[in-house]
């Protein structure tokens, strides 16, 4: 069967099992563990849509019975998974044209399974990300901030919580309708400075759909 769980989707799911297991060591009452079982079952359906009845089987978790069955169920759906599209070194230089002399990533990397491609150009003090909008690559470069606190951040895009250091505020370089007028618009966002985990704990794209459409001025169908 061809992959049809999206990498958030399959953040998702990892996140539910977690709460499933928690169920599981934490109430002795074994209807509550089924009914929070038959919640979380409902949750994992709900953020699909048009699935086929195989993949419903393959989403079942009814045949979860005990907390150790949860890494192998986890393990068995990695090979459903898919993330963005495969992206060459051209067309990260298109999405980054005002960008000279941009440190391109490692695009080999083993798992290539990820929401959003996002890096960090010390050079140029950016934090680039990069993600496949309805088809068509879109990006924001994000000036990196140069003093650290010591406040704790939420990251908006995974919404971990984490010192400056892992957490920072940046402000991403917008496009304007008007390039000849100096119509600077001003945004700021927490995320995560090591993109690889955030990848790992994004369970929804659409704050960084809405981010990367107002950063680009992209207009809205
Ligand atoms: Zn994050």
């Amino acid at each position: 069967m061809d992959s049809f769980i999206k990498k958030q989707q399959f953040n998702f799911i990892k996140k539910c099992l977690f709460d499933l297991n928690g169920a599981f060591r934490n109430c002795i009452d074994a209807n509550i563990v089924d009914t929070t079982k038959a919640c979380i079952q409902n949750k994992i359906y709900d953020y699909f849509t048009d699935l086929t009845e195989e993949q419903r089987t393959i989403l079942d978790i009814s045949k979860i019975t005990d907390p150790l069955h949860i890494d192998g169920y986890i393990k068995d759906l990695d090979q459903y998974v898919y993330g963005m599209p495969t992206i060459t070194a051209s067309q990260i230089n298109k999405v980054f044209k005002k960008e000279k002399k941009l440190k391109i990533p490692n695009l080999n990397d083993e798992d290539s399974k990820i929401v959003y491609l996002g890096w960090i150009d010390e050079a140029i003090r950016k934090l680039l990300i990069i993600y496949n909008l309805d088809g068509k690559f879109v990006g924001m470069a994000c000036r990196l901030p140069s003093t650290n606190s010591n406040n704790t951040n939420i990251c908006t895009l995974c919404n971990h919580v984490g010192p400056e250091s892992e957490i920072a505020f940046v402000s991403p370089i917008c496009k304007t309708s008007n390039p000849g007028l100096d119509s600077y618009k001003s945004i700021g966002f927490h995320v995560c400075l090591d993109s690889k985990t955030c990848n790992d704990r994004i369970t929804s794209t659409e704050k960084l759909e809405n981010l990367l459409i107002e950063v680009n001025n992209i207009k809205k169908k």
